[in-house]
């Protein structure tokens, strides 16, 4: 499969790896946006979230969680945020499942949480539609 994520996990692209367990891979994003932007994901090829496995997703979110405190405890960082797009209609550009991670400090003036337009429905029809 010709998904630039799993060359990256592969070896075959390289790429500035920060953390990595058996089932986890995060390394830095290239975009040059945020200082610090991270990406974590499945080396198991998955396109998001709503297709991965059981035990991919447990293993990407401790290894969230394992590099976010990594931040937080010993590189300066206040916080993050972590941000996922599943689906094209989400946003999503590469179809290999990604959490980026965000490292914050206060003040830094980084705008990571989008500006919603406001809701067009009724929240109670909403709730009513997609309650389990
Ligand atoms: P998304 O739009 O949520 O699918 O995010 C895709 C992300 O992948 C973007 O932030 C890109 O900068 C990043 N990206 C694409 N190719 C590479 C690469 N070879 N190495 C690191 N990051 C990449």
């Amino acid at each position: 499969m010709d998904c630039i994520f799993c060359k990256i996990v592969s070896g075959e692209v390289p790429s500035r790896k920060v953390y990595e367990t058996a089932h986890t891979l995060v390394f830095m994003d290239v975009a040059g946006d945020v200082d610090g932007h991270l990406l974590a994901v499945p080396k198991k090829h998955c396109k998001n979230i709503l297709d991965c496995d059981e035990t991919s997703l447990r293993d990407l979110m401790l290894a969230v969680k394992e590099v976010s405190n990594h931040l937080v405890g010993h590189c300066g960082y206040d916080g993050v945020n972590l941000l996922n797009a599943s689906g094209e209609s989400a946003g999503q550009s590469v179809p290999h499942f990604h959490i980026h991670i965000i490292p914050r400090k206060t003040g830094d003036g980084v705008n990571a949480w989008p500006n919603f337009a406001g809701a067009k429905l009724p929240i109670d029809e909403v709730w009513k539609k997609i309650r389990i």
